[in-house]
């Protein structure tokens, strides 16, 4: 039996969490100091699933600025942040760039789509 501490960020209470469970990648069997039962899904989540949005910037050619921001449409898996964050640097786009724009239509095969979160005009005399 594993034995481990975690902080809820669900919401501002911050509940500090003791877990108990079996090893790496599975399921809390008890958790004491959760004064919900998110509380227990989150840490459910973070053991055996842990996700997170990815948020980058993405280079742009002929624009009134060099980058522009972009994030994942939904949570990955943590363990792929660093491959898709390096995926990006290879990724350039031509202004014009809306937000809300799809830059990768399925990072990775996760089925998550990464999108412009900003604009950025085309630069005057380009
Ligand atoms: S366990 Fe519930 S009350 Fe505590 S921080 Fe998480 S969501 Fe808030």
């Amino acid at each position: 039996m594993v034995e481990r501490e975690m902080r809820c960020i669900i919401c501002p209470l911050g509940c500090v969490m003791r877990l108990f469970f079996d090893g790496e990648g599975s399921a809390p069997l008890w958790a004491e100091g959760a004064e919900c039962a998110k509380g227990r899904e989150y840490a459910e989540r973070e053991l055996t699933d842990p996700r997170r949005t990815l948020t980058s910037t993405v280079k742009v050619r002929g624009g009134c600025f060099p980058l522009v921001s972009a994030r994942s449409s939904a949570p990955l898996p943590k363990h792929m942040l660093l491959p898709a964050a390096a995926l990006l640097r290879g990724v350039s786009l031509q202004a014009p760039v809306a937000a809300g724009q799809v830059i990768l239509p399925d990072i990775m095969g996760t089925g998550t789509a990464l999108v412009a979160t900003g604009t950025v005009e085309r630069a005057l005399g380009l």
